[in-house]
């Protein structure tokens, strides 16, 4: 039984179902464009429309949504189902394309114009949309709006054969010039394109419109409910119109609902694509793209996502959300069981002078609240890496990590002091001689000193050489907007940090890690030795503002 309905939607189909008699399916599709990737918007859609047909036993078609051959391509086929099928949700034999239904469309065109509710005109682009009238004027009847049913069967034949150039002519619904609604104010329903499709090759040259194509592919697929951005409810009209006026049995609903939107990024294909190409990122699944190849490269798991569609949640209001609510959700999933290893992202030498011989091996748990995953090997030896920020020169009050003179515990290993700072030329600090504590040992530790704090560090002999990519906003400003809106790209956006991982994390089968006080953290899948910072630590420590 379904849980009690959360939001107007699942509100909308109990009340049908308890009006309803007898039994009635839910069958809702998930209507990509394949002109682009997928983003964390597509997610809710994706979340919403899957769990829907699930809860009420009902089934979910993958649609691409393919009319436009210019901007589709079978790289973004590939790459949609990889990521609907990534974030969880299963097709199974419901895999269609709009494409496959063209001879059906073709023949729904030919109803229309039969019934004398459609008709071919050749007025150009421009024309059309001049003659279209505005929010306060109505439109004017296009002057071949009143051609007989012969004709427009005779041009419409002639426009799929080929015999005409792009523009040349349309296929127009004949509704309403003077409707309120611009939308009514008979719309395209099919235009002439000599173009090569992905799928259909060039056996098309006419292609028909979203609006046209939408409702008699949700009425083929016995569609129950077709669920869509708020944008489209000015289109809902024509998509009644549209069944209304075929012989086709099913009526399924269209209801909108707001789009997500995400502080800092931009979330439409169209500007993603941009980005892309003016390489401002390094791909669609850039880590800091909010695609959801993009967040899956950068370490986020499905599981943070549906989680994060479910808090956003579905309403007409306005959607624009924050990314730390984002952020919020890869954390706690990743809190929950990724294992927990040491990295240094901006490694100080700390030589300890007083420790003898070459290294020891200590263990560690991968997950202190969990067992099960075992522990790891971590090798301690006289020469360290440990984190800049972890010293401080002139520390601040309360300061509880590392300065001259003062002691801190090596996690999972001993206290160590600082001894002396061995300084460059030009002041820097380049090294720290310490002395470590050998009876402190973590676990068996009788040294009774109580040290400032704890921080992590890696043994240099055995410290694997990654970089690290760090990631802050792709935008500067919340609501990136406008024509010039790749301006405020954040250039800090990314930086790579030449930085050390324990060895043990380099030969793991996992991916996704917790790098003690640093951040989580995953394996780059292309770039060898690289590991991307999914988002920081809630507690990470800042230092106090300096005065
Ligand atoms: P984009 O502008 O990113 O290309 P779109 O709506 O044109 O978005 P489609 O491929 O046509 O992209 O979208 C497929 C489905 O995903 C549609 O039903 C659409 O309403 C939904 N969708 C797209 N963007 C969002 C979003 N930000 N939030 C929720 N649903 C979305
Ligand atoms: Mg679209």
């Amino acid at each position: 039984m379904p849980e009690p309905a959360t939001d107007f939607i699942r509100q909308q189909i109990d009340r049908e179902l308890a009006a309803a008699a007898g039994p009635s399916a839910v069958v809702t599709r998930f209507p990509p464009e394949p002109n682009g990737y997928l983003h964390i918007g597509h997610a809710k859609s994706i979340c919403l429309n899957f769990r829907i047909a699930e809860e009420y036993g009902g089934v979910t078609y993958l649609r691409f949504d393919d009319t436009n051959p210019l901007a589709e391509s079978p790289e973004y086929v590939k790459a949609i189902q990889r990521d609907v099928a990534w974030l969880g949700f299963d097709w199974g034999d419901r895999l269609t394309f709009a494409s496959y239904y063209f001879e059906r469309l073709h023949q729904c065109a030919l109803e229309l114009i039969e019934n004398g509710n459609a008709y071919v005109c050749s007025l150009s682009a421009e024309e059309i949309r001049r003659t279209r009238g505005t929010l306060t004027e109505a439109g004017a009847d296009s002057p071949y709006r009143n051609r007989s049913v012969r004709e427009n069967l005779d041009l419409f034949a002639r426009m799929k054969a080929g015999e005409f150039a792009d523009g040349a002519h349309v296929l127009r619904a004949r509704i309403d010039m003077a409707s309120p609604n611009l939308n009514m104010r008979d719309p395209v329903l099919y235009r002439i394109r000599h173009a090569l499709h992905h799928n259909v090759g060039d056996t098309w040259v006419i292609y028909p419109t979203y609006d046209f194509t939408h409702c008699i592919c949700d009425a083929l697929e016995n569609v129950t409910h077709s669920l869509c951005t708020l944008e489209f409810e000015d289109h809902r009209p024509l998509y009644d119109w549209v069944l209304g006026n075929l012989s086709l049995n099913a009526k399924p609903r269209q209801i909108e609902f707001s789009r997500l939107g995400l502080e800092h990024t931009v979330m439409s294909k169209r500007l993603l694509q941009r980005l892309v190409a003016e390489r401002l990122v390094e791909g669609w699944d850039d880590p800091r793209m909010p695609t959801l190849a993009g967040l899956r490269r950068r370490g986020v798991r499905p599981r943070a996502i549906r989680d994060f569609c479910g808090r956003v949640g579905v309403t007409k209001q306005d959607n624009r959300v924050e990314m730390e609510l984002l952020e919020f959700c890869v954390r706690q999933d990743l809190e929950e069981d990724a294992p927990k290893g040491m990295g240094v992202v901006n490694p100080l030498p700390v030589r300890l002078a007083n420790y003898p011989g070459e290294g020891e091996a200590l263990t560690a748990p991968w997950h202190p609240r969990r067992p099960e995953l075992g522990e790891r090997s971590l090798s301690f030896g006289p020469l360290l890496y440990i984190d800049r920020e972890d010293f401080a020169l002139a520390p601040p009050p309360k300061w509880r990590r590392l300065s001259l003179g003062a002691s801190v515990r090596l996690r999972y290993a001993y206290i160590i002091r600082c001894d002396q700072v061995v300084r460059s030329a030009d002041g820097k600090v380049c090294e720290l001689i310490c002395s470590y504590l050998p009876n402190s040992k973590s676990g068996s530790d009788s040294s009774g000193v109580k040290p400032a704090g704890v921080i992590h560090w890696v043994a240099a002999q055995r410290a694997k050489p990654v970089k690290l990519r760090l990631y802050e906003h792709l935008f500067k400003v919340r609501n990136p907007s406008g024509a010039d809106f790749t301006e405020s790209v954040n250039p800090n956006s990314l930086s790579v940090a030449s930085g050390f991982i324990e060895p043990a994390v380099a030969s793991s089968r996992e991916s996704h890690f917790q790098f003690e006080r640093v951040g989580y953290f995953h394996r780059d899948p292309e770039l060898p030795d690289t590991y991307n910072r999914t988002v920081t630590l809630r507690d990470s420590w800042h230092p106090p503002a300096k005065k």
